[in-house]
């Protein structure tokens, strides 16, 4: 069965989108069959990993929505064992109509349970929101990964996000756990970057991992290829980095 892994953090421009693509990507090298899932309505995973919008007939949105099958929604990517399920501007109307629904919390855990024996991994980028969207990723996980990008006010908004998670863990999902911490973007000429590492080291402690993700143009080039950064630039300090991270969520089994 699939480990599932929310990426999630309601902040913007933290290194969600960059950390799913990549860390799957990575996993998908290193031999684990990995399944994304965009729930952002941005589909800035979709179109990172060069899935064109023309090529998008159904996304995300009819599987949540209108409960359509959840396998004839997989795009195949050029990476070789790396799959995903898009999402399209069309998803940004899930949020209110999801409201009224029956079982609106569960709907991506029920739409996934028939793809995951497919699966070693399934990451899904969440949107910057803690919204019906993000709690049905957190209902369908087993953990959670949260990026945290080194800046001056990292930490504010975790509590938000942790209470999220306890409610979830309390309603609808007891199993739910925190998968780890990521620190992003670091920027070893500040010292900003690493009294951050401290701070955030001392609130998450060993959740949070060793590998810290430098700001790195090669990563943030890469999406506009529609390419992970390992097939965009494989001897980057960027694609080291993130197979270094898919080293240690291998070991964290
Ligand atoms: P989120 O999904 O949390 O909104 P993104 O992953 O889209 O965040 O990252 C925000 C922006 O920062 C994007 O333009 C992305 O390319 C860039 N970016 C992310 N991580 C890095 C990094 N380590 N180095 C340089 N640029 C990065
Ligand atoms: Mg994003």
């Amino acid at each position: 069965m699939a480990r599932i892994i929310s990426v999630a953090n309601q902040k913007g421009g933290v290194g969600k989108t960059t950390t799913t693509v990549n860390l799957g990507a990575c996993l998908a090298f290193l031999g684990s069959k990995v399944l994304l899932i965009d729930i952002d309505a941005q589909g800035n995973a979709t179109s990172g990993i060069g899935i064109r919008k023309s090529d998008v007939s159904k996304d995300v949105y009819d599987v949540l929505v209108n409960e359509y099958p959840i396998a004839d929604v997989i795009h195949h990517t050029t990476r070789e064992n790396l799959d995903i399920v898009p999402a399209t501007i069309q998803l940004a109307g899930a949020e209110i109509e999801l409201t009224p629904m029956m079982a609106r919390e569960s709907r991506l855990k029920s739409a996934i349970k028939d793809v995951e024996p497919l699966y070693d991994y399934i990451l899904i980028d969440c949107p910057p929101s803690l919204g019906h969207l993000t709690i049905n990723a957190f209902t369908a996980s087993d953990s959670i990964l949260i990026p945290v990008q080194c800046e001056y006010y990292a930490l504010e908004g975790l509590s938000q996000l942790l209470n999220t998670v306890r409610l979830v863990q309390k309603h609808f999902n007891p199993e739910l756990r925190i998968e780890g911490v990521l620190l992003t973007m670091y920027d070893a000429r500040t010292n900003l970057g690493s009294e951050v590492v401290e701070d955030v080291r001392k609130y998450f402690r060993e959740r949070v991992y060793d590998t810290i993700i430098p700001r790195n143009v090669r990563l943030s080039e890469a999406p506009s290829h529609g390419l992970s950064i390992i097939d965009y630039d494989p001897r980057s300090r960027g694609a080291e980095v993130y197979q270094a991270l898919a080293k240690e969520v291998l070991a964290n089994e």
